[in-house]
């Protein structure tokens, strides 16, 4: 059976995980492959409404097996805290069913105080950090210092290795920022709390996957936030530090041969993005706090309200060429019901120029949004779940996206949970 990758085509938070937790069901195996508890992605099913962080959202789903693997940033005391909360509310998790990786790297305590510390330093300068350590853990993966999964069989080799890695940290924590150093006992201590509780789902998951893919499993990927925070192609430095394109699946979900055959890319119908940096298609004010209350706009991980505006057609097609997207699913198309008539960003102003192409970064913070206006559906679009049952406004909304993005809408989300989705 094929293969399939779902990935944001935005700034992420365009509803990846109710799209994952839909289709896992035809599904052997659903794989986180990038970032960390940075994400939130939002479910709602028949066991109650969820943000998860670090799990996989085919968690939910009996016969699939969930994998973390090596590209992720694996935060031991997150996703014991997250597993505790999805079983509380019955979902069973256990070995079986869900599997991390033997060479993903720990995120260790102070990678999320060194984030604090560095945002801080940055005062007005920041960029944005959820402050879950994600970028100090990329940077130490990267120079070789943090420790693997698998290295929590080999507590003697594991301490010795940590005790290293402290010396060289303290003097970053202490000398660089002023802050108390760590100490051994401390790292004994998490280790005892939270390392070693996940080894029991520490396992080869590359093999795992290889052996899936010579039987004849299928994969599903779920990739964290969009192509606009991809660390290579997004909007520099207001990026994630991770890939999170659909390109990177096969490496960090340890099956570097692996093909994906579908790549579905979510796209919200209109723009949102957390955090720092150019937002082109930004609103403000009245139809801001509108937009934002209509669509429920704010972080699942953070609370922060998140920035809003109209679809941005050329920051989309940007996103969709990036992740060589095959498919597009439209979420919350629901939300712009109570427009009278609906924005679309088709062009940037740049330099008294129009534009159609996503610029390079340094160049956009002076593009401006070059607005059309398409007629509004005014009625609940919610309960409808064939795409001849939505008004002929929202239909050649639809139909408008797909032909400027130049990628197919194969699904168009009308709410939130599992079944309110239309399939074309
Ligand atoms: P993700 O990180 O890409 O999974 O997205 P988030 O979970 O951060 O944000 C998506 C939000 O929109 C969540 O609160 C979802 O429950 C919600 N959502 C997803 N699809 C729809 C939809 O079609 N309509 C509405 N009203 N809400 C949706």
């Amino acid at each position: 059976m094929s293969n399939c990758a779902i990935v944001g085509i935005n700034w992420g938070d365009e509803g990846k995980g109710r799209m994952v937790d839909l289709l896992t069901e035809k599904y052997d195996f659903a794989v986180r492959f990038q970032g960390g508890g940075n994400a939130g992605h939002t479910v709602i099913n028949e066991y109650g409404k969820f943000a998860l962080h670090l799990l996989p959202s085919g968690i939910f789903r009996k016969n699939v097996v969930n994998v973390l693997g090596n590209g992720v940033a694996l935060d031991p005391e997150n996703l014991l805290a997250e597993i505790e909360t999805v079983r509380a509310k019955g979902v069973e998790i256990d070995e079986h069913n869900l599997k991390i990786s033997d060479r993903a790297s720990l995120l260790l305590p102070w990678h999320r105080e060194l984030d604090g510390l560095e945002e801080a330093r940055l005062a007005d300068k920041k960029y944005g950090s959820t402050k879950q350590g994600i970028a100090p853990f990329y940077s130490d993966k990267y120079q070789k210092k943090t420790v693997l999964a698998g290295e929590l069989f080999y507590p003697d080799e594991l301490k010795r290795h940590l005790s290293d890695l402290l010396e060289w940290k303290n003097l970053i924590i202490n000398r660089v920022y002023g802050a108390r150093p760590h100490t051994m006992e401390e790292i004994e201590e998490w280790l005892e709390n939270y390392a070693y509780k996940i080894r029991r789902y520490v396992t080869d998951t590359g093999r795992l996957l290889r052996d899936a893919q010579n039987n004849g499993k299928s994969i599903m990927f779920e990739a964290q936030l969009g192509s606009l925070r991809d660390l290579d192609f997004g909007i520099v430095p207001y990026t994630t530090s991770s890939n999170t394109t659909a390109a990177y699946a096969p490496i960090g979900s340890g099956c570097p041969s692996v093909k994906i055959d579908e790549i579905i890319g979510v796209v919200k119908a209109y723009s949102t993005c957390v955090g720092e940096g150019p937002f082109t298609c930004e609103w403000f004010g009245e139809e801001a706090e509108r937009l934002r209350e209509a669509g429920g706009e704010y972080g699942a991980k953070t609370g922060r309200p998140r920035r809003v505006g109209p679809i941005d057609i050329v920051a989309t097609r940007y996103g969709v060429q990036v992740q060589a997207a095959t498919c597009i699913a439209l979420t919350k198309l629901d939300v712009l019901s109570y427009m009278d008539r609906i924005p679309v960003c088709t062009h940037y102003m740049i330099d008294g120029g129009q534009t159609d192409e996503f610029p390079f970064p340094a160049v956009l913070p002076d593009a401006k949004p070059v607005i059309e206006y398409m007629d509004g559906w005014g009625c609940d679009v919610s309960s409808c779940r064939r795409f001849e049952e939505l008004p002929d406004e929202a239909r050649k909304y639809v139909e408008f996206i797909e032909e400027r993005i130049g990628c197919h809408i194969g699904y168009v989300s009308v709410g939130p949970e599992r079944d309110s989705i239309i399939v074309r």
